[in-house]
């Protein structure tokens, strides 16, 4: 695997320690959004999206582009006002309201016939169709295959006994050229119990590395003020490329 980023004074933990077995369930995370307790939620949008927005488009234009687990992401509305298709998958139903209004987009309420009591909600003008369901509900029969994925706080979102599941998913999600960003953490899993959950390098590998071609792209430390809280003394922000083989 190529890295470009040496934070050799940092020393990644092998193991995931206890977090192999935490479950967060739909309800946790629905109570979250109820109490506003979000912090995981960036007004601002993510700099490292920004920063390799190239490689994520590859000189493409009116791309489908994916955001499991989007919460209320506001690089949707980036990326749909460059022209692009954004479908995104979250169960909480007040995060993707909230994301309309919040952006001034107004939009319609749609079931999905393959998921019971599933919503779709769709912007007037029809590049943004976000998916109110559990990310393991869909599948490319009805969502689709997709050019480009803006993976952040998503897979280290997922339960870690789910990894696995959810890796094959998003794989077979893929069209052929599609650029997948995945934006992972790295922290001392002993310290904090998650989620963010931590996942190692070496798991990226065992998940990805028989289908794709891994380029990890950025390290880069961003503990701050919140991570302190959380009893920690560094945190990472670990960004890859990942690209079907060709053949
Ligand atoms: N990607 C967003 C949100 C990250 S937090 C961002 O960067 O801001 C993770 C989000 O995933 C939460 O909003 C939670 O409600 C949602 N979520 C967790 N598990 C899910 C699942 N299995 N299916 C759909 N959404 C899920």
């Amino acid at each position: 695997m190529a890295s470009s980023t040496d934070l050799s004074r940092i020393k990644e933990s092998s193991d995931t320690g206890k977090q192999q077995n935490r479950v967060v369930t739909e309800e946790e995370w629905l109570q979250k959004w109820e109490a506003n307790n979000i912090g995981f939620h960036n007004e601002q949008g993510h700099p490292l999206l920004k920063k390799h927005l190239d490689l994520l488009l590859n000189g493409r234009s009116g791309l489908r582009i994916f955001f499991p687990l989007c919460g209320k992401a506001v690089e949707m509305k980036w990326l749909a006002d460059m022209g692009h298709s954004v479908i995104g998958v979250e169960f909480s139903e007040q995060a993707l309201k909230d994301f309309f209004v919040e952006q001034n987009l107004s939009y319609s309420e749609g079931s999905i016939p393959e998921i019971s009591k599933a919503k779709v909600f769709k912007s007037t003008s029809g590049n943004i169709s976000l998916y109110c369901c559990s990310i393991y509900d869909l599948s490319s029969k009805i969502a689709g295959k997709f050019d480009g994925i803006w993976d952040r706080g998503a897979l280290v979102a997922i339960n870690p006994c789910d990894r696995e599941r959810y890796a094959n998913l998003m794989l077979s999600l893929m069209d052929k050229n599609c650029s997948y960003l995945l934006a992972t953490v790295s922290y001392d899993p002993n310290k904090y119990k998650g989620p963010p959950f931590y996942v190692p390098e070496h798991e990226i590998e065992s998940l990805f590395g028989k289908f794709c071609e891994i380029k990890c792209l950025q390290m880069q430390d961003v503990f701050s003020e919140r991570q302190k809280v959380w009893g920690l003394d560094y945190f990472l922000e670990v960004l890859y490329l990942l690209k079907i083989f060709p053949g």
